[in-house]
């Protein structure tokens, strides 16, 4: 499988969603993640919220509370996507980056 390249929102589980629903707050956050759970572009998503640092809302199935985190432990990570993308290429053996999402 190939990292997706381009324009991945058009593939997202949350198209059609009103965005309010991914941009709540605190707690509501993780019930809203789930729509993340069965999205084919969730590792597009989480890599340009990482890479971006975008603070705000529900991305690739983790509220901005678990990204904080995430980027607190990983503070050596300076490129999300090709991280995700050795990630997704190696897929069949624990990485670094499972480890790292299965710890938030
Ligand atoms: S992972 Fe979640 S927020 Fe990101 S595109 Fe998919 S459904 Fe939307």
């Amino acid at each position: 499988m190939t990292f997706e390249q381009g324009d991945w929102r058009v593939r997202a589980a949350c198209r059609d969603e009103n965005p309010d629903r991914l941009f709540v707050r605190g707690a509501e956050q993780r019930q809203a993640r789930v729509v993340c759970f069965g999205c084919p572009v969730r590792t597009e998503c989480l890599a340009e919220a990482l890479d971006k640092r975008i603070e705000f809302g529900v991305w690739g199935g983790m509220t901005e509370r678990e990204r904080r985190a995430l980027l607190r432990r990983r503070p050596d990570v300076r490129d999300w996507r090709a991280l995700l993308e050795a990630a997704r290429r190696d897929s069949t053996e624990p990485n670094e980056y499972q480890n790292t999402y299965r710890a938030s």
